[in-house]
C-alpha cells in the first residue's frame, strides 16, 4: 500500500488547483497490479473541474483497463477524506468491489469499501 500512497502523493503535486489551492492525488490499481494516477484539475467554471479519482479512472479506462482492485487518495487534511459523490458514483459504475484507501500527507489512513461509501447507489441495469 505504501507504493500506492506514494504514487498518489506524486500525482497530487501535478494538481491544477489554482482556484482553491486544494490538491488531491489518486492512484488506481488494476486487478493485474498496474497503477494509474490522477490529480484534480480545476477551472474557474466549476462545471468543468475533475477530481483526481476520476482522472485516474478515466486514464485507466482510456487505456483499455476494466478491472480494478483499489484506489488510494491523498489530500492535505487533518483526517483522510473520502471521494466526493460524483466520484463515488462513477467509480461504482466501473468497479463496485473497489477498496478505497484515503490518506493524508502525514500518513494517516482510512480504509473502506466503495459499496459502504455509496449504499443504494443508482445503477443502470
Ligand atoms: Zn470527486
Amino acid at each position: 500500500m505504501k507504493k500506492l500512497i506514494q504514487a498518489a502523493k506524486v500525482a497530487r503535486e501535478h494538481a491544477c488547483a489554482h482556484v482553491t489551492g486544494y490538491k488531491v492525488g489518486a492512484a488506481l490499481e488494476t486487478a493485474k497490479g498496474k497503477v494509474y494516477t490522477g490529480a484534480n484539475v480545476e477551472s474557474p467554471s466549476a462545471i468543468s473541474c475533475l477530481c483526481a479519482e476520476r482522472v485516474a479512472l478515466f486514464s485507466a479506462l482510456s487505456q483499455g483497463e476494466r478491472l480494478f482492485k483499489r484506489i488510494v487518495t491523498v489530500a492535505e487534511r487533518k483526517h483522510p477524506i473520502p471521494p466526493c459523490g460524483f466520484c463515488r458514483q462513477t467509480l461504482l459504475e466501473f468497479a463496485p468491489e473497489l477498496e478505497v484507501i484515503m490518506a493524508n500527507l502525514e500518513g494517516k489512513t482510512k480504509r473502506s469499501q466503495l459499496a459502504e461509501l455509496m449504499p443504494d447507489a443508482y445503477l443502470f441495469e
